[in-house]
């Protein structure tokens, strides 16, 4: 009984991971996708996008001031991304764990960027930094009826 009411008191999250323009154009979706659901975590949200000007500022508004803002919505917006909704136990965490460091060059050997990238202005992938920018991210980017409430049924194997 307890170890079940504890087991339920963990926070479930939810992070936003894009797969940049030069990410689809290098035909590494499928790796990178690959990576997170191999690790057990639940894709909620799934879809190819091309982004506005606008989107793009207001996703990476944090970062307005930078002297590469201009360069990074360029980036963002030459091409199409492919947008994904992730849910699980500490997943935001774990998944910039996954993604590696900004810079590709410092990022470890078995990381997305670590393994697939040379260049921080070509780093291949996004992924939210915090719960809350979590939820704010994957509001920004997905209409109500995208995403998809569901139960896979390896939980078990995954979770005790
Ligand atoms: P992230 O959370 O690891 O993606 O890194 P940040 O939030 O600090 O920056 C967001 C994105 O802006 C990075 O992933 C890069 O695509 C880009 N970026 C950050 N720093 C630089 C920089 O010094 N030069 C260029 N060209 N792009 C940068
Ligand atoms: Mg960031």
């Amino acid at each position: 009984f307890l170890p079940h009411l504890i087991a339920s008191l963990e926070q479930v999250d939810q992070t936003y991971i894009m797969v940049k323009p030069d990410g689809v154009q290098r035909g590494v979706v499928g790796d990178i996708i690959s990576r997170f659901e191999k690790k057990g975590f639940k894709l909620t949200g799934l879809k190819l996008y091309q982004c506005s000007k606008d989107l793009a500022e207001e996703h990476y508004k944090d970062l307005k001031l930078k002297s590469f803002f201009p360069k990074l919505i360029d980036y963002i917006t030459s091409g199409p991304v492919v947008c994904m909704a992730w849910e699980g136990v500490g997943v935001v965490a774990s998944a910039r764990k996954l993604i590696g460091a900004t810079d590709p060059l410092q990022a470890e050997p078995g990381t997305i960027r670590g393994d697939l990238a040379v260049q921080t202005g070509r780093n291949i992938v996004h992924g939210s930094d915090s719960p809350e920018n979590g939820k704010r991210e994957i509001a920004l980017w997905f209409k109500e009826g995208e995403l998809c409430e569901w139960t896979p049924v390896l939980t078990p194997w995954l979770r005790e």
